[in-house]
């Protein structure tokens, strides 16, 4: 059922505590911690602790928890002292979501010279 924990996702298994993960921030809806192969000199992801596929679904079935995920997000790079930083929401497998229990990026720590949009 949407927002239950899944026995086969990865990021449900980091919340039950079952995976380890290096936790920089924890609220009570969401998770903050370091990607396991970060892509920039800091690299974060949020999640919240309930499991729905992707961000929209999140934010369309409990937007409360989607809000304290941008907030917790925010929080998080400022406490790495990110001046500059990029939220990125991969959704669908085509654009390179390989984990399908909502996440954000939080990527900061190097000029970003480029804009992908
Ligand atoms: P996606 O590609 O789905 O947007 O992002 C999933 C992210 O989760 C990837 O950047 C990947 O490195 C990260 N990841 C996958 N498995 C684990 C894990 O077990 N621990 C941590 N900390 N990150 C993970
Ligand atoms: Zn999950």
């Amino acid at each position: 059922m949407a927002g239950e924990a899944q026995a086969d996702c990865v990021f449900c298994r980091i919340v039950a505590g079952e995976i380890p993960a290096t936790v920089v921030r924890k609220s009570e809806r969401t998770l903050a911690f370091r990607d396991i192969s970060p892509q920039a000199p800091t690299h974060l992801l949020v999640i919240p602790r309930v499991h729905y596929p992707n961000a929209a679904e999140l934010a369309a079935a409990e937007p409360a928890v989607a809000a304290e995920l941008l907030v917790e997000a925010g929080e998080a790079a400022r406490a790495e002292g990110l001046a500059a930083y990029r939220l990125i929401f991969n959704t669908g497998a085509e654009a390179g979501q390989t984990v399908f229990h909502a996440h954000v990026h939080v990527l900061g720590g190097e000029p970003f010279t480029e804009g992908l949009v």
